[in-house]
């Protein structure tokens, strides 16, 4: 499964006409198998030790060449630092209130829920974003000890 995510989204690199350097490949490899919505920060110190040559803001440009081209989506909430998701197909969120951890579901049919604020308010509505919010099981495990 990650081995074709991964194929997959270089062939889209490739089709893109983006080269595909080997931090670039490593940052795509590191979104798909931790599938923990990282920082670009948290990407940084993870691949530092692979490429002591890169710096913080050359992983940034690479998650922006990455979102461009549709692979990546950019999470932001209030404050905080932007987290980076592996996003090809469409998911929602669900975020822990405890400890920040972000989990992938799918849920289909709230299209319908675009289609409806456009008619009520007249925009051209180009996406939407659902995220619930709650205790993720680990928090809930130590919270009742
Ligand atoms: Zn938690
Ligand atoms: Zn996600």
């Amino acid at each position: 499964m990650a081995a074709s995510q991964l194929k997959e989204a270089l062939d889209t690199l490739k089709e893109s006409g983006v080269r595909i350097t080997p931090q670039r490949h490593a940052i795509l490899q590191y979104l798909i198998d931790t599938k923990s919505h990282p920082t670009a920060d948290e990407i940084y110190k993870a691949l530092e030790g692979k490429f002591p040559n890169m710096s913080v803001a050359t992983v940034y440009n690479n998650l922006r060449v990455f979102r461009e081209v549709g692979l990546v989506k950019e999470l932001t909430y209030g404050d905080a630092s932007s987290r980076f998701d592996f996003a090809t197909h469409e998911h929602y969120h669900a975020i822990c209130e405890s400890c920040g951890k972000i989990v992938d579901f799918q849920y289909p049919g709230l299209d319908e829920v675009e289609q409806f604020a456009s008619h009520m308010t007249g925009y051209k509505v180009s996406h939407h974003r659902l995220e619930v919010y709650g205790i993720c099981p680990e928090c809930a495990k130590k919270e009742s000890h």
